[in-house]
């Protein structure tokens, strides 16, 4: 049997995103990264010079944001389009002050709640690969396969280093070392969905594993949902 709902958690830059398209594209589903979500409600805040510790003012915002996440029409990279009002702010939500920041907006409860719903709501119709940070343990626990990809601080903060450069961004990779570290902190030990496996999840560890590596394991697994427990 062929998985159905794919759930994919794990830390920042552990190679999710990359290894939920790679699956997405194989299978013919959708992938569907929740992240972005988080991230533009951040933004969204920013730019509207609310401050991030006002939980009722950033709730509200994510009640009514106008989001939308469509295939991508630019080849510069990125793996979707995504639009705020109608704005393109696709690598916007990928800023520095976005990634310092949407740990804290991603806390309140009312926040989790709006873009819960509306994450399972997508998830429920299958042929989905969702991303994220709680997906197997509370967006999807119904999921037929759940894989928790991990990988080393430093690995991870190297690959984004990477990232950054290659998009031309002038960056020192022991700033993104520690806020990676502090965003771990926030995330796995926050009360509401923190990030950890899920009791049933299969873990795959990213750091000496290529991309091509991970991706074939998990594609196996997707492919005969049985031999879930013997990874
Ligand atoms: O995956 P990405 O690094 O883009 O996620 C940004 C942030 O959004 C995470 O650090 C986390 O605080 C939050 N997030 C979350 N739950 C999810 C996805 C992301 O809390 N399902």
């Amino acid at each position: 049997m062929k998985a159905r709902m794919i759930a994919i958690d794990g830390p920042a830059a552990s190679g999710k995103s990359t290894l939920a398209k790679n699956l997405a594209s194989a299978l013919g589903y959708l992938f569907f990264d929740t992240g972005v979500m988080y991230r533009a409600v951040t933004l969204a805040a920013l730019k509207s010079d609310t401050p991030v510790e006002d939980e009722v003012a950033v709730t509200a915002i994510a009640n009514v944001l106008d989001l939308d996440v469509q295939p991508p029409r630019t080849d510069d990279g990125r793996q979707c389009d995504v639009l705020m009002d109608g704005e393109d702010v696709t690598w916007e939500i990928r800023s520095p002050a976005v990634d310092e920041n949407v740990s804290q907006v991603s806390m309140y409860p009312g926040v989790r709640e709006a873009m819960t719903r509306r994450q399972r709501e997508i998830g429920l119709r299958g042929a989905v690969v969702m991303v994220g940070r709680d997906i197997g343990t509370v967006v999807l626990p119904e999921a037929d396969l759940k894989i928790y990809l991990d990988a080393s601080v430093e690995a991870r903060a190297n690959r984004r280093y990477e990232e950054s450069l290659g998009r031309g961004n002038s960056v020192n990779v022991d700033v993104i070392l520690e806020g990676m570290r502090e965003r771990d902190r926030l995330d796995s030990t926050r009360k509401l969905a923190p990030l950890r496996p899920a009791d049933d999840a299969v873990i795959l560890d990213s750091t000496k594993l290529s991309i091509d590596d991970v991706f074939k394991r998990a594609l196996a697994l997707a492919e005969d949902v049985r031999q879930q427990g013997e990874a």
